[in-house]
């Protein structure tokens, strides 16, 4: 089998991988970074089919123009498909508003969308000779590894292995080749237990001293897994953004998710805001949840406009920030871009890591578990550290350059 990456091979994000057993070729995720402007894998030869691990725009960004093209079956599960589409409509948005230009619009997303054929995670099924199995990942709700059973491989693409209050960690699948993500390759996470401790102290003792609290996440995962951890801690929290909506699809397909019941008790307890006038009374009750989870926009910067000159408030970030964003920027510099004015930042600050993937440790058992004979790294930008604990044939995978396996 020859596999090559279109995007991902030493760099997190942009994923697309091109696999030709000489019969038939298919596309394992094909997404984009979607920065200002967006950066794009290469470009894609027509393939049989495609298949989806998970909604994250750098995984499924560029599916609507692959599969508008040349009416490409798109193959995920029931949850995914919704995401994706909501994440599809706002990235659109946010082209349009920003004048770049875009590889596709609402017709070809919509075209792609029809080309959805949905598959749940118990399920073998097969294609034009491949035989597939989804297997839960851990990453986000809806996420899945791919197993190729006809060929033993298998594809972690995004995992996490730690239990957190929205999911499972992902179960090792053996398999003679393991392509596996290194995002976190050479870094470890915190404890998840003592970490969510700490964020609600630090919570605790600004709300203590009458300040704020902004707390920006990630509409997909982050959102619904802190409304779990702070409903439960006892605080009254307001809800901002696209977290509430993508919670709705997420509560639907509730067999994605530890446990439904407890994520509608705590999206029930949520205060949502639809309207300026929320925003305001949100603002005045003391802590708010809300999009973007990178400060690129959103009602957040609303909130951090607010907030901003008053040393007894916090904002407190709960996600991976990207070179180049506006969290990344107040995290470094304690400045923020708001509304085209670049603005000093003088409430606190803190970074609290809530990652939705394995650290290194956590990787290496992951391996270690598979018994793979060979394993392909991808989706890091530091390889290097992980595969030196591999004990097996391991390859790097570099954009655009043909592996055999
Ligand atoms: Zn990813
Ligand atoms: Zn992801």
């Amino acid at each position: 089998m020859k596999v090559k990456l279109l995007g991902g091979g030493r760099e997190v994000g942009r994923v697309g991988i091109l696999l030709d057993d000489g019969a038939k070729r298919l596309l394992i995720d094909y997404g984009l970074n979607p920065g200002n402007p967006p950066s794009f894998p290469a470009a894609s030869p027509p393939v049989d089919f495609a298949l989806l691990s998970h909604a994250h725009l750098d995984h499924s960004g560029m599916l609507p123009w692959l599969s508008s093209r040349y009416n490409t079956k798109i193959y995920s599960t029931p949850l995914t498909k919704e995401i994706s589409e909501v994440l599809y409509k706002d990235m659109l948005k946010i082209a349009e508003s920003n004048g770049y230009p875009f590889p596709y619009g609402e017709h070809e997303m919509n075209i792609s969308l029809s080309n959805f054929r949905l598959f749940d995670g118990n399920d073998v099924f097969k294609l034009n000779g491949y035989e597939i199995k989804f297997h839960p990942a851990g990453h986000i709700p809806g996420s899945v590894m791919i197993e190729l059973k006809s060929h033993d491989i298998l594809f972690s693409c995004d995992i996490n292995t730690i239990e957190t209050n929205l999911l499972h960690g992902a179960k090792p699948v053996k398999a003679k080749t393991l392509f596996i993500e290194g995002t976190y390759a050479g870094t470890e996470h915190p404890d998840r237990r003592q970490l969510e401790k700490e964020f609600i102290d630090e919570i605790e003792d600004v709300v203590r001293k009458g300040g704020k609290v902004i707390i920006p996440a990630f509409a997909v995962g982050r959102t619904q897994e802190l409304a779990i951890l702070l409903h439960e801690a006892g605080y009254e929290v307001w809800l901002d953004g696209m977290g509430s909506k993508i919670a709705d699809l997420i509560i639907k397909h509730g067999n994605c998710i530890k446990s439904p019941k407890r994520l509608n008790k705590a999206m029930k307890s949520m205060n949502i805001v639809y309207s300026n006038h929320g925003r305001k009374l949100a603002l005045k009750s003391g802590i708010v949840l809300t999009t973007s989870g990178m400060l690129n926009g959103g009602p957040v910067l609303w909130y951090i406009d607010k907030i901003k000159d008053d040393p007894k408030s916090a904002v407190f970030i709960t996600g991976y920030q990207v070179e180049g964003t506006n969290g990344r920027m107040l995290m470094e510099k304690k400045e923020v871009n708001i509304y085209g004015v670049r603005e000093k930042v003088d409430c606190k600050v803190k970074f609290f890591d809530f990652s939705a993937h394995a650290g290194h440790s956590q990787l290496v058992d992951f391996i270690k578990n598979v018994e793979p004979e060979k394993v392909v790294i991808f989706h890091s930008e530091n390889p290097e550290a992980l595969a030196q604990e591999i004990d097996a044939e391991v390859i790097i995978a570099e954009n655009e350059k043909e592996i055999e396996i």
